[in-house]
């Protein structure tokens, strides 16, 4: 069944074929919809062809598809059961591992997706406060609830009616946004690092996270650092630890199993009372599987230094393009950290160079993306990262030549 046949049946039976982020009509035209099967640093469509993959399905996969510590951990667990009638040893144990590694950790709640554990987040942030608003950064994606869907439809007004937002890096702003709201703020919610969809990421500036930090002690409201999409590729004790900043709440998800689903809400022993009160399930969410395979995807980051062998490679990738884009005559904005980088044309506003460079990408055996940022694996080695630059400078060399 190749991508073109199960398009024409999908539209049939799912709502336009395809819904959410994923729907490829979203990508330049060339992308595919189905895939067939990954490994290591490399994902094959239904219709057989091959990619050196640099989105590592939007970040779950860290270590490389199908990693065998990873499918191991999963198997055992599987060969007992997955889903019993409470959680097993292995949900102690992972509990264990966050609050080891994670220095702001005391604790950590188990859930299944990035908008399970932010929503949590916020709501033990409300249940100890006593209070209702949330500041959040403008065009910050926190998930797809109707709270932080960035999309309105089927949502009504009131319930993103306790968001303020502010300026990302803007203390000023952040400020500002506090004292509209004065004592009636719950949390103050934010990414790592500026990583919205369609634009250049931002660092976050050192004096803004301090300065969030202590707006958020002044205030007594929560501090709670997004890291789903960032977290296990900055730093494994959290996004903002090198600079000192320890949230109260982190919300967990995407890196955490290597494609497993499972998320994880950590936060501090003020906030333990508190988290305790919710009523906070689902019926999927103790299941053993994925527990055992965050465990063992965390372990081996942390054993192997995951995370420096997917700066390496992300450092290899930013300086190639950087060098290629020169050549062909093209000035790109290359962003973020390196093991969660993104290539943006300079003047490219409709991006029409964008889909037409990641299209011939695509052609060339490199699955990267036009609008939103990519993510770099552990698998990925010098080697295969050699081999996707041949397929990037094809693809700049025909962009030129589109474009002239
Ligand atoms: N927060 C951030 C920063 C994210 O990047 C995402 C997912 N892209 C989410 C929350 C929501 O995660 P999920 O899609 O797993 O619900």
């Amino acid at each position: 069944m190749n991508d073109a046949d199960l398009r024409a049946r999908a539209a049939k039976v799912v709502p336009g074929g395809m819904y959410g982020h994923l729907n490829a009509a979203l990508f330049a035209p060339g992308f595919p919809q189905f895939f067939e099967r990954g490994e290591g640093c490399r994902q094959w469509d239904v219709n057989g062809r091959e990619y050196i993959d640099f989105m590592c399905s939007w970040g779950p996969v860290v270590l490389g598809h199908r990693h065998p510590r990873v499918e191991e951990a999963a198997a055992r667990q599987a060969a007992l059961g997955d889903c019993l009638n409470g959680p097993g040893a292995i949900m102690v144990e992972l509990a264990e591992l966050l609050v080891d590694l994670v220095p702001s950790a005391d604790w950590a709640m188990f859930s299944k997706n990035g908008t399970d554990a932010t929503t949590q987040a916020l709501m033990v942030a409300r249940a100890a406060t006593g209070r209702n608003k949330v500041l959040m950064a403008h065009g910050a994606y926190h998930g797809a609830d109707p709270w932080c869907t960035p999309s309105p439809a089927g949502t009504t007004p009131n319930e993103r009616a306790d968001l303020v937002e502010f300026a990302y890096n803007s203390l000023e702003s952040l400020e500002a946004a506090a004292a509209t709201v004065e004592g009636d703020v719950a949390a103050i919610i934010v990414t790592p690092f500026k990583h919205d969809s369609f634009e250049d990421q931002e660092l976050v500036e050192p004096a803004f996270a301090r300065g969030a930090r202590a707006l958020a002690d002044r205030i007594g409201a929560a501090l709670v650092i997004d890291d789903v999409r960032a977290g296990f590729r900055i730093d494994l004790r959290g996004s903002w630890e090198p600079y000192g900043v320890r949230p109260d709440l982190t919300a967990w998800s995407k890196a955490m199993a290597n494609g497993y689903p499972i998320a994880a809400v950590t936060g501090t022993d003020a906030l333990r009372g508190p988290a305790q009160t919710l009523y906070s399930t689902g019926s999927f969410w103790f299941s053993a599987v994925a527990m055992a395979a965050a465990k063992a995807t965390i372990e081996t980051l942390r054993d192997t230094d995951g995370i420096a062998a997917m700066e390496r490679a992300g450092a290899q990738l930013r300086e190639g393009l950087h060098t290629q884009a020169k050549a062909h005559g093209f000035v790109v904005n290359q962003t973020g950290p390196v093991t969660i980088p993104w290539l943006s044309f300079d003047g490219d506003a409709d991006l029409s160079v964008a889909m037409h460079w990641s299209d011939a990408c695509l052609r060339h055996g490199v699955y990267l993306h036009p609008w939103h940022n990519w993510f770099m694996s552990a698998a990925h080695t010098e080697e295969d990262v050699a081999k996707a630059l041949e397929g990037t400078d094809l693809a700049f060399a025909e962009t030129r030549a589109h474009f002239g």
